[in-house]
């Protein structure tokens, strides 16, 4: 290898660039200009699972729960392999899906209080595009399902942020916490009671606490209107599960029913909801114009034993930046245009803003740095992903960056465990294709790859321009 590799050069050399992924079937052309021809633009709707792990879905080799509906989905569409969110935890990897930017640039993340609170001031600052902005100025509509997580207070809510219709929790299900045993005692055998979190109808709270139970259901069903009074206009829902976040609640169908105890349980329902989405644009006679993606926020939160989930061979979880805390299932269907095959090209949550811009007949905004790249040629079987990086953000720090197989850690910390961040330089080096589990550091060995990746991080840190923190501010109790 020559001694300074370019980034396209590394890529190629590692057998990931376009030669990775030749396809042997024609796109179905017919189909994309019959969708044309009609003049319809498509639907988008995306399911966001909360803390759900690269190992906890059926088609992605979990042993016991069973995904039949998402295992499906998987076989009709794409299942993706190696799909990043914008941070390991929920507020910033939300923020990433919505603005298809890295959190450091709209200020959503921070060092010390790593997701909005009940006390938080702070929250989707107004400049920002969210995917719902987008889409109104094509003409969509737009619903946001469950949990939000980006401000809590009126001026955050999504009916101030591009979309129509909300119902859902404004945060997470674990936070006012009111009652019941200490500490994770209260997790094991969790009551309605224990959590005062309100549940929300546009800006109106309307059940408080809100029965936990029953959320998968409701918000369920709640989709499923929003689609029937949708489909005569271009639509957005996103669905944002407050499952399988930790307290876990099932509706009574569903409880005590999987093998993997209650974690199972919650992952089964969201599988039941998942069908009766697809049920519900099949029988509405909308699948063939409607992209559907189904991933999760983050990683499985490990702390929590048998309610946390798992991120299969992946190393660590939920609020690290090994690949079990940001690596994510992916699955993107839309019969008949979306090509079905397992995608090993690299994808993110930022990439889905971009995509769906450019599916629905618009553009991402000029005026600002966005992240996302246009995935259309791999959904449609025509070429490989122009993503070629991925940068793994803690807070406001960069802890570690991937090109092509090769993944550079420069700081690494547990998620959970309360260690010091240790920094590495020469900075830890593993080899994903060969290595998915980060267990052998073959830095010595690439001190070429190392100076590729060094240069591939001084270039985006001359384009930074970090966005004012969001996440510290809190609500003045005695102004
Ligand atoms: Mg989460």
């Amino acid at each position: 290898m020559k001694s300074q590799m370019t980034r396209r050069e590394l890529i190629r050399w590692a057998g990931m660039g376009a030669a990775g992924f030749a396809f042997s079937h024609g796109l179905n052309a017919s189909r994309l200009l019959g969708a044309a021809q009609t003049g319809k633009k498509p639907n988008f709707v995306i399911v966001f699972a909360d803390d759900m792990g690269y190992g906890d879905l059926g088609c992605y080799g979990h042993p016991t729960i069973r995904t039949p509906n998402l295992d499906r989905m998987a076989a009709e569409g794409q299942r993706w392999t190696d799909f990043y969110v914008g941070a390991s935890v929920c507020t910033p990897s939300r923020a990433a899906l919505l603005t298809g930017r890295l959190p450091i640039r709209s200020g959503m993340c921070d060092d010390s209080r790593r997701v909005l609170f009940p006390d938080s001031a702070g929250g989707l600052p107004q400049g920002e595009v969210t995917i719902a902005e987008g889409l109104k100025e094509q003409g969509y509509t737009s619903a946001c399902i469950g949990k939000w997580h980006l401000g809590h207070l009126p001026q955050y809510l999504p009916t101030n942020n591009g979309f129509d219709y909300y119902f859902g929790l404004p945060y997470s299900n674990d936070m006012d916490r009111v009652g019941g045993p200490q500490g994770r005692e209260a997790f094991w055998n969790p009551k309605v009671e224990y959590w005062n979190v309100p549940l929300m109808r546009n800006e109106q709270i309307v059940e408080r606490p809100a029965d936990q139970n029953t959320l998968t259901k409701r918000y369920t069903e709640e989709a499923v209107r929003f689609i029937e009074r949708s489909k005569d206009r271009p639509f957005f829902l996103y669905l944002a599960h407050t499952m399988v976040h930790v307290p876990l609640f099932v509706s009574d169908g569903f409880r005590g029913k999987s093998s993997r105890g209650l974690y199972g349980d919650a992952v089964e329902e969201i599988d039941w909801s998942v069908g009766r989405i697809l049920e519900t644009l099949r029988r509405e006679g909308l699948a063939e114009n409607t992209f559907v993606v189904f991933t999760s926020d983050n990683g499985p939160w490990l702390p929590y034993d048998q309610h946390g989930g798992s991120a299969g061979l992946l190393r660590e979880g939920k609020g690290c930046t090994f690949e079990g805390g940001m690596r994510e299932p992916c699955i993107m269907w839309w019969p008949g245009t979306v090509r079905p095959a397992v995608i090993h090209d690299l994808g993110a949550t930022m990439d889905l803003y971009t995509t769906i811009l450019k599916l629905a007949g618009g553009e991402p905004p000029t005026d600002r740095v966005v992240d996302g790249v246009d995935l259309r040629p791999v959904l449609f079987g025509e070429g490989s992903s122009p993503r070629d990086a991925v940068f793994y953000y803690r807070g406001t720090k960069l802890y570690a960056v991937r090109i092509g197989p090769y993944k550079a850690h420069f700081i690494t910390q547990s998620g959970y465990g309360g260690d010091k961040p240790v920094q590495h330089d020469p900075p830890l080096l593993y080899h994903l294709g060969h290595d998915p589990s980060e267990k052998y550091d073959v830095a010595k060995d690439h001190p070429d790859v190392i100076a590729a990746i060094a240069k591939v991080v001084e270039q985006h840190r001359s384009e930074l321009t970090p966005g004012e923190g969001q996440l510290a501010r809190r609500i003045m109790k005695n102004p």
